[in-house]
């Protein structure tokens, strides 16, 4: 497994793009700019795009990965009308803007498995920061969005957010990372 990060926006926000040996790739939260052109540069081949969930910060170039190489997108039902609504993905209350997704999503859920190319993505539902964050597991990387930070969590005052929930989210997260990377949605990574 190989792993490109592309960091981009006021936000910080990182973008994954996580490939097999033979260049089949995912793309998790694509929301910088640079995706398509890295993505293309690389000679990589897109099988799908993972969002850990739907806030604006980490959505802004879905539609165009979407078309661009004609890819599901995945991401938690919960989380999926955050695709369509700006104050719920808060972009209108945070940016004064709308960010949006018009491509119709695919649902994971909890226990759901992904293939792309040799790789298997593994979903784990963490809700807290939003009601529908999942956490995607491959080999030894954890791509877990705003749900953990190298050092902390994110916040839970927006749309579906639920300081509780995110508690239980992490205490059924943290027994699971033993020896392994997450990559999170915003600053470094951490192995554990
Ligand atoms: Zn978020």
């Amino acid at each position: 497994m190989n792993i490109k990060t592309v960091v981009d926006g006021m936000y910080g926000e990182n973008s994954y793009i996580v490939f097999d040996e033979k260049g089949n790739c995912a793309l998790i939260d694509p929301a910088a700019a640079d995706v398509i052109r890295t993505v293309s540069d690389a000679g990589l081949r897109p099988v799908c795009i993972l969002l850990t969930h739907g806030h604006f910060d980490h959505i802004s170039e879905v539609d165009a990965c979407a078309k661009s190489f004609d890819v599901p997108v995945y991401i938690h039902g919960d989380d999926a009308e955050l695709l369509r609504d700006a104050f719920k993905n808060a972009s209108a209350p945070l940016l004064g803007d709308y960010t949006l997704v018009s491509t119709t999503p695919c649902s994971v859920f909890d226990g759901a498995k992904i293939t792309v190319g040799d790789l298997v993505f593994d979903v784990l539902h963490t809700p807290g920061h939003t009601q529908g964050c999942v956490c995607y597991f491959c080999e030894n990387a954890v791509f877990t969005g705003d749900t953990l930070f190298a050092n902390g969590y994110g916040r839970t005052d927006l749309y579906g957010g639920d300081y509780g929930k995110l508690v239980d989210s992490i205490h059924s997260l943290l027994p699971r990372l033993s020896g392994k990377t997450i990559y999170p949605g915003h600053g470094v990574s951490r192995k554990f």
